[in-house]
């Protein structure tokens, strides 16, 4: 070990995060959270079930901490970039099972073959004593921290029994409830580790040019600005902008689309997707750390460690539950042989089935291992979904609407007409238009400014420019005020729009927008652009009807004209025109009136408020935009919405399971419950109806993980 690197580990107050195994059940993370907050050296930590992943703010070193954790029944490894977090296999689990198994079965045999029962229990004793070990250990440290778990529970149901003289179904229990976990986490870190995984695909190094030579650098070593090659069949390993050569790109680890895209000089790519034909020069735009493929997986695992409504309504549920069962279990008990002289064994061993039946594992585990496997799904197709509420919330969507420039058209608009009016010259008419649009993000100014650009114009100076959102901008060159924007701007102007006004009905008509630009006095003429339909969006729409989403909604700031075209290209059934960004909202409070769920799908640059009112906001394009991968509640990473109709399959079918799994764990509970009076539930039955349920429950929530995108709904 580097001294820097000893330093660094026992660097005062540094905030760390550790990968915890052995975790299966959310009572678990409680128990280390609580041991740990107990150490003096420990300031701050937080603990996710869902996750896998311990957050901690101490002093010492990492080897104290993994100790400590180690102590409470878990194994702890810091999270690092350069060791995969692939942890070492922990066999010692799977080993106990089987030795303590093997114990249980002689034991079992010699009750068959006349050994003596002195031998037999001793087996048993012994089984107990390997395979509870662990739990035993666990449930100390619970109790310490005053927390009820199901190492608790388990452990005292199998005291009770050895010392009823139960030892048969002592070792039953603890080989059958070992057996439970280590089946459940196994199922768990295979859920876990399907985002992790992610990261794997970035290629440790790269080749960096530097004048004529190729060198081979890892790509911690390699900053922004540098310029890498990255051969035909390679994976991109950092992200940049192509600076020549063309190829066609395999984007799936990042946007989902399993058509590869063609890239060419200015086009930005992606670490982690893969160079299908020929080489390309990339300059570096991000740092290793900084990669969008990275910052996917701490977005995902950010979502997956948020509760949904309906989990913590489960571990509400649980909180109550267990004491109260537990308390009940002492009542059965003590109460009967102490008032009614009835058997004491028969009313111990009822009161251990009770101890038994209160573990809430099942329930507890029912959402959140189905919302880890959905939005790993998610993210494993493109589709970043920002929490399990979100998800919840995408799964009871019975509306959607959405912008339409750049969102259901392609954004790309470009000027189809230039017209001039009276003496203006078409330059001139350019030129202005030119000024005023080179500082709005709209995609309409966008397009007049590149128009103008191509044709060698350039901007005047202007001066106090100003942006009136969903109508269009102004300037003063010269001292005198232009405008550049649509109709409803210079109608609010009050500026003539005279002989001009049939050429641009007709305009309208055809489905151009228009931008008008003039002064408060004069019009100078008017620029028609056009905007593509993106083929993607056709399909998107219609499938969004065959998953069942009658209502499609398209919002535009832009004018009837164009908004009827699109809206009969693209088979939206409704739409709005006309909508300032206030209006946008109040169409959608609209739709909510109407008791719709609604979300909102918009590119986030004029939308913001109508993404915010929606129930569910969506935005498209989180490859290209942090801001898009930042501020909305789901980010389709593509540039399209062709995953929008997996999206809402995939919510609907992590409702649905989620649904199974809680009536699933009450409805066995409730069995289990019944069945204790008449005396037909034994012990090992009660631990399968818990152990067991809490496995179903999970194999049940790992079927979100393989739900396929081009899966036809049932
Ligand atoms: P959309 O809902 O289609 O995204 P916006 O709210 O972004 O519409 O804009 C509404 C309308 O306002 C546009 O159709 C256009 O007529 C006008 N407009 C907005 N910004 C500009 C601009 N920078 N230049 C010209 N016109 C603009
Ligand atoms: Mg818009």
């Amino acid at each position: 070990m580097s001294v820097d690197k000893a330093k660094e580990d026992h660097a005062v107050g540094i905030k760390r995060e550790y990968i915890i195994h052995g975790m299966d059940c959310g009572s678990c993370a409680l128990t280390i959270e609580n041991h740990l907050k107990s150490q003096p050296a420990v300031k701050q930590v937080s603990v996710n079930f869902s996750s896998g992943k311990m957050t901690i703010e101490h002093d010492g070193s990492v080897e104290e901490i993994i100790k400590e954790v180690s102590k409470a029944g878990y194994t702890a490894s810091l999270v690092s970039r350069k060791q995969p977090v692939e942890a070492k296999k922990d066999k010692s689990g799977t080993n106990r099972v089987v030795l303590s198994g093997v114990l249980l079965l002689f034991g079992f045999i010699g009750s068959y073959t006349g050994v003596s029962e002195a031998l037999m229990n001793v087996l048993y004793a012994a089984a107990i004593l390997i395979g509870g070990y662990k739990p035993a250990r666990s449930a100390y440290y619970a109790v310490k921290s005053r927390s009820l778990d199901m190492n608790v529970l388990m452990t005292a149901a199998v005291l009770g029994a050895a010392a009823i003289g139960e030892w048969l179904e002592g070792a039953t229990v603890v080989w059958l409830f070992a057996l439970g976990n280590v089946l459940q986490e196994r199922s768990i870190e295979k859920t876990r580790n399907s985002i992790r995984s992610l990261i794997d695909l970035t290629p440790p190094e790269a080749w960096v040019k530097s004048g004529q030579h190729l060198l081979r650098k890892p790509v911690e070593q390699i900053s922004v600005g540098h310029v890498i090659v990255v051969k035909p069949g390679d994976r991109i390993p950092l992200d940049g902008e192509v600076i020549s050569g063309e190829s066609s790109i395999n984007q799936a680890p990042i946007t989902g689309e399993s058509i590869p895209v063609d890239k060419q000089p200015g086009d930005l790519v992606y670490a982690g997707t893969i160079n299908e034909h020929g080489s390309l020069e990339i300059k570096v735009t991000k740092l290793v750390e900084d990669i969008t493929i990275s910052k996917i997986i701490h977005l995902v695992e950010e979502a997956q460690e948020q509760k949904a409504p309906t989990e913590v309504f489960a571990d509400k549920f649980a909180r109550i539950y267990t004491p109260i069962i537990f308390i009940l279990a002492l009542g059965v008990m003590l109460f009967p042989p102490l008032l009614f002289e009835a058997s004491w064994n028969d009313w111990l061993y009822r009161g251990l089935e009770l101890l038994v039946v209160a573990c809430p594992c099942a329930l507890v585990i029912s959402t959140p291992v189905a919302i880890v496997s959905a939005i790993g799904n998610a993210a494993r197709n493109g589709i970043l979904i920002k929490g399990g509420a979100f998800l919840e919330v995408a799964g009871r969507m019975t509306a959607i609407a959405f912008d339409k420039t750049g969102t259901l058209t392609e954004g790309k608009v470009s000027v189809s007409q230039v017209i001039p009016a009276g003496i203006t010259t078409e330059t001139e008419l350019l030129s202005i238009a030119f000024t005023l649009e080179e500082y709005s993000a709209h995609p309409i100014a966008k397009a007049v400014a590149d128009f103008a650009k191509d044709r060698g114009l350039r901007a005047r100076r202007g001066e106090n420019f100003r942006n009136m959102v969903g109508k269009g901008v102004s300037a003063s060159i010269d001292g005198q005020e232009y405008f550049a924007g649509n109709l409803k701007l210079f109608q609010e102007l009050n500026s003539p729009i005279g002989d001009m006004e049939s050429q641009i009905g007709v305009l309208r008509q055809e489905g151009h927008t228009i931008v008008i630009v003039g002064t408060r006095e004069e019009l100078l003429g008017v620029i028609a652009v056009a905007d593509r339909i993106r083929n993607s969006s056709v399909k998107a729409m219609n499938d969004l009807r065959s998953v069942g989403i009658n209502q499609v909604v398209m919002l535009t700031g832009d004018h009837e004209g164009s908004a009827r075209k699109v809206a009969a290209l693209t088979g939206v059934n409704r739409y709005f025109a006309d909508l300032l960004p206030e209006n946008k909202v109040n169409a959608i409070k609209q739709m909510q009136a109407e008791n719709q769920v609604v979300a909102m799908v918009g590119d986030g640059i004029n939308d913001a408020p109508a993404l915010a009112t929606a129930n569910l906001g969506i935005a498209m394009g989180g490859a290209g935009s942090d801001t898009a991968m930042e501020s909305a509640d789901i980010v389709l990473m593509a540039d399209n919405l062709e995953k929008l109709p997996h999206t809402i399959k995939l919510s609907r079918k992590a409702l649905q399971i989620i649904n199974q799994n809680i009536w699933f764990s009450l409805i066995i509970k409730a069995a289990a419950l019944i069945l204790i009076f008449p005396d037909l539930l034994t012990l090992w039955i009660a631990v399968i109806s818990d152990t067991g349920a809490a496995l179903i429950v999970i194999l049940n929530s790992m079927r979100l993980l393989k739900l396929k995108s081009d899966e036809t709904t049932s």
